[in-house]
C-alpha cells in the first residue's frame, strides 16, 4: 500500500510515509473486511460511514503539515485510523464524533495501539470543539459546504486546516492557512466524502 498506493502517487512527506506504514489500518475495519484492509478503496465502519481511501488519508495528512509543536482537531473521528495517525504526529489530537456508537469503538482500537495522546468527544463537530481553545491544525474528514465558523474561529494565526469543501455529491479537498484572520485556500483535487451533518454542516 504504502510503495504502490502512496509513494507511486505524489505522497513525498517521509512522516507521512512512516506512520502510513506503521498503523494497521486493520485494526480499524470491520473483521469480515480485514483481508482488503489495504485496498485502495473506502470501506464500511458501520452507522453507514465509511473509513476513506488511504491515499487521500494521506493526502490530507500530507497537506496538513503536521509536527510535534501541533495541537490538533479533527472532526468525524469514523473508525477512528485517521486520529491515530495525526496522533503518531502530532503533540495532542482532540477528535469529534457525531455517533456515540463510532466514537467508542474508536476509542478501542487506539488504546489497542497504546496510543494516549487523543481526547475523544462525542457531539456536533461542526460548532467547534466544545471547549474555548484554538488548534494550530485542523482536519475535517467529512464534507462541508463551507469552512464552518466556529470551526475557522478556533484555529490559530498561520493554522492549516483541511476538509473536502462542495456539494453533498462532490467536492473539493482544499487546503487553507489562516492569515491575519482570513482563510487563504488552495484546491487540492476532487473527492467525494459522506456528509458532516450538522448545525454548520449538511441537513439530516
Ligand atoms: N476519518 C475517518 C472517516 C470519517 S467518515 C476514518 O478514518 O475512519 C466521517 C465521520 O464524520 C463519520 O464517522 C460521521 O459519523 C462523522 N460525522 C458526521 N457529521 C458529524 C458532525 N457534525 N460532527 C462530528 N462527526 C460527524
Amino acid at each position: 500500500m504504502v510503495a504502490h498506493d502512496l509513494r507511486g502517487r505524489g505522497i513525498t512527506d517521509p512522516e507521512v510515509l512512516r506512520v502510513m506504514g506503521e498503523i494497521p489500518r486493520e485494526g480499524f475495519v470491520p473483521p469480515a473486511d480485514r483481508w482488503r484492509a489495504y485496498a485502495d478503496g473506502p470501506l464500511p465502519i458501520g452507522q453507514g460511514q465509511t473509513i476513506s481511501q488511504p491515499y487521500i488519508v494521506a493526502l490530507m495528512t500530507q497537506v496538513l503539515r503536521v509536527n510535534r509543536e501541533c495541537d490538533v482537531l479533527e472532526i468525524g473521528t469514523g473508525s477512528g485510523y485517521q486520529t491515530a495517525l495525526l496522533a503518531r504526529l502530532a503533540r495532542r489530537v482532540f477528535t469529534i464524533e457525531r455517533s456515540a456508537e463510532l466514537s467508542e469503538t474508536a476509542q478501542g482500537s487506539l488504546s489497542e495501539l497504546g496510543i494516549e495522546n487523543v481526547e475523544f468527544r462525542v457531539g456536533d463537530g461542526s460548532c467547534g470543539w466544545p471547549e474555548e481553545r484554538l488548534f494550530e491544525r485542523i482536519m475535517i474528514t467529512a464534507a462541508v459546504p463551507d469552512f464552518p465558523p466556529p470551526v475557522v474561529a478556533q484555529l490559530a494565526e498561520g493554522g492549516v486546516i483541511v476538509a473536502p469543501v462542495g456539494q453533498s455529491s462532490a467536492q473539493e479537498l482544499t487546503v487553507a492557512e489562516k492569515y491575519r484572520g482570513k482563510l487563504i485556500e488552495t484546491p487540492v483535487c476532487g473527492c467525494r466524502f459522506v456528509k458532516l451533518l450538522g448545525a454548520h454542516g449538511f441537513l439530516d
